[in-house]
């Protein structure tokens, strides 16, 4: 597996796998990583010839007193996971490259980018997507791989490759959980042993949402009060927020008639941890 910093190697990388005409899968990481992200590369590995991995903690996804500065890194362990599960080229940008002077330049989408968690964490999305396409421009993949895990964002950068006429596929992979349901994320790392217990709550809550829905209710009204006593069991949780929405619009639905997905946000502690669930 190779490894690679500057924009330039990478450009000529890439056109080495264009000569031979191969197709390319790209995983954009934060890395810390673990088996959610390894499910990705291992689905781009099965799809395409060449997998490209970036790790980058991207600072302008982040907000003022947000975790950019005490996110998790282990660059060591991430380069053993990329390369046993299958990846190629591993593309470790660097800031002043990537991002260099803030020219004011960003991708930016009205409503859809400032609901939910762009309400709690204002200019979020447009740091991802603002470097998503960076790196999409680089890398010029066929293939994007993205997990289901971050639901909004899924639907946002889908919109932005279908908006802007990409030439990018974007492949949406199921959410890996814990044996007990919590779904794997590098910021379960913050967890103590008393949060990490609590932190179950998500996936208890919107396993009690759907089997409630399952049984024929069909008001957000009534189920999303269900989910919320589920995650008051526990003390150091706190609501952000939970909802039941459309899976392309992310509008909230009251009467849940058709597809729909629950999404949750929850503070354990002063860790904030996002879940979603269909609900089909
Ligand atoms: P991150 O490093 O958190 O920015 O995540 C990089 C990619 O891995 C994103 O597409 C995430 O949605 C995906 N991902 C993170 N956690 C999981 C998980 N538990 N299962 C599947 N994909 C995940």
């Amino acid at each position: 597996m190779e490894q690679v910093i500057t924009i330039k190697e990478m450009r000529a990388v890439i056109v080495s796998f264009r000569q031979k005409g191969e197709t390319i899968g790209f995983v954009p990481t934060m890395g810390f990583l673990h088996e959610g992200h390894c499910s990705l590369i291992r689905e781009a590995a099965r799809a395409c010839d060449r997998v490209v991995v970036s790790i980058f903690v991207n600072p302008l996804q982040f907000g003022p007193g947000e975790d950019f500065v005490r996110y998790p890194r282990d660059l060591k362990g991430d380069f053993e996971k990329c390369l046993s599960a299958g990846a190629h080229l591993l593309f470790l940008p660097e800031t002043r490259e990537i991002i260099g002077e803030n020219s004011g330049a960003f991708i930016r989408m009205d409503r859809i980018m400032d609901i939910l968690c762009g309400a709690s964490r204002p200019g979020h999305f447009q740091g991802v997507a603002t470097m998503v396409l960076k790196l999409l421009n680089i890398v010029q993949p066929d293939y994007l791989f993205l997990g289901a895990k971050d639901f909004q964002q899924t639907v946002i950068l889908k919109k932005m490759v279908r908006d802007f006429f990409m030439p990018v596929r974007v492949e949406v992979m199921p959410t890996v959980r814990e044996s007990d349901g919590l779904a794997m994320s590098s910021r379960n790392s913050y967890l103590n042993p008393e949060e990490r217990k609590s932190a179950v709550a998500l996936y208890r809550a919107m396993k009690k949402g759907k089997e409630v829905f399952l049984k024929g209710e069909r008001k957000a009204s009534v189920i999303k009060p269900l989910m919320e006593n589920e995650i008051r069991k526990e003390s150091a949780a706190r609501i952000d927020y939970i909802e039941m929405v459309s899976p392309e619009t992310l509008v909230p639905l009251d009467d849940i008639q058709r597809d729909a997905v629950i999404l949750v946000a929850v503070w354990i502690g002063k860790t904030r941890l996002i879940d979603n669930l269909k609900l089909s």
